[in-house]
């Protein structure tokens, strides 16, 4: 979806993904040979390094890069590539427990949460000080819920290291939120902060599975706080781009920031058909020190339904597009992915409306006829 805005600015795009069909690679086709995308890890510090070598400016997609080598690169002057977010941005998102700890010195607000040891003792400990349930979080490489564990009781202690592996620890209190919100925030080369409108989101077995926009709420300053929550914690952060903030909202209309994205996201996605500019294009934009443009709704509603992958076979995904494609008005993005797996984002579709009333009753059959969760 970057490329695509990318090719309508005609800004070159050189891709560093695994694959010669990667997703993004199928949206744009190299102009030439200095320009051709690059079969490789986002992991891999050879292969960012040869990335850097073909750029004026790099930006990420996702934060679990090597990080390490974006700094060496962002201080080599003899690389003269710009890096945007800043490294330091993505280094202190990509570990979840040091991200948090950022915000709450910042004075950002965020539920409590606690360092902890990859042992039954800990977790046993972690339950006692936290109560039940409480939230298990991977500090690295989660994603989608996949690094998440609710641990509901003390028994469950072996149960949870083993669904998260070796990998390093935190819990967080469990937050009995009303509401998940969210909204994506631009932020310029210069510092300057702009928001899009608060939306909700509405997750399902840990992963985004619907966005309303705007956020609707029986008291209307909650979606300008949230908007103001989220600006001032990307204040804090380094580098241009589009952040998403992920935020709770509690029955007494208090916020908590859940985390933050450092690059487009999922409850971004309305934005393409919903919004006078979309994330992707603000993102561009802003690493290229272009003046923004409007973040505003250009309707009155809109939702964004994922499309989820049900099992290794396409064929209830292709079951969903035929129904998605007899739906008046609704956008249709697949992905591209060569595989189909469980819990696997395939694609999405959007619909927009003069009100909330056409957009739901056109989402119903949508609903339906998502893939189901049997294998
Ligand atoms: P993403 O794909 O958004 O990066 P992730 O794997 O980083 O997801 P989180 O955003 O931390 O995971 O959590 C996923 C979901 O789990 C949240 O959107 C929320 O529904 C639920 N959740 C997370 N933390 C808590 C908490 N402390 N209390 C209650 N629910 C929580
Ligand atoms: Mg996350
Ligand atoms: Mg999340």
């Amino acid at each position: 979806m970057l490329a695509a805005s990318a090719s309508l600015l005609n800004v070159n795009v050189v891709i560093l993904d695994v694959g010669d069909s990667a997703p993004a690679k199928q949206i744009i086709a190299p102009r030439n040979q200095d320009l051709a995308h690059i079969d490789g890890s986002f992991a891999d510090p050879a292969k960012i390094r040869e990335l850097a070598s073909k750029v004026d400016v790099l930006t990420v997609e996702i934060e679990h890069v090597d990080v390490n080598v974006l700094k060496e690169i962002e201080s080599d002057s003899e690389a003269n590539v710009v890096i945007h977010p800043s490294p330091s941005t993505v280094q202190v998102i990509q570990d979840k427990f040091v991200q948090k700890k950022h915000l709450r010195a910042e004075g950002c607000p965020v539920s409590e949460f606690i360092e902890i040891e990859s042992t039954v003792g800990s977790i046993q400990a972690t339950a006692n000080r936290l109560g039940l349930p409480f939230m298990l979080k991977s500090r690295t490489l989660a994603y989608d819920g996949r690094g998440n564990f609710v641990v509901r009781s003390i028994d469950q202690a072996d149960e949870a290291l083993k669904a998260l592996g070796n990998r390093p620890l935190y819990a967080e209190k469990w937050v009995p939120f009303s509401k998940e919100i969210a909204v994506m925030v631009v932020r310029t080369t210069s510092g300057e902060v702009v928001s899009y409108p608060a939306v909700e989101t509405i997750h399902k077995d840990n992963i985004c599975h619907l966005v309303f926009a705007p956020l609707r709420s029986r008291d209307p300053l909650v979606a300008s706080r949230a908007q103001s929550v989220a600006e001032s914690a990307v204040k804090t952060l380094r580098g241009a781009g589009v952040f998403g903030v992920e935020m709770f909202l509690m029955d007494d209309g208090s916020i908590y920031i859940n985390e933050i994205a450092p690059r487009p996201h999922n409850s971004g996605h309305y934005t393409i058909e919903a919004c006078e500019t979309s994330q992707y294009e603000n993102h561009l934009r802003a690493i290229l020190s272009l003046p923004l443009g409007s973040t505003a709704l250009k309707v009155p509603s809109a939702a964004m339904l994922n499309i989820i992958g049900a099992s290794s076979s396409m064929d209830s995904i292709n079951a969903f597009v035929s129904t998605a494609l007899s739906i008046p008005g609704c956008s249709i993005h697949l992905y591209g992915k060569s595989e189909c797996r469980k819990g696997r984002k395939m694609g999405h579709v959007t619909l927009t409306g003069d009100s909330d009333a056409s957009v739901r009753s056109r989402l119903r059959p949508l609903l339906e006829a998502l893939p189901s969760g049997t294998p």
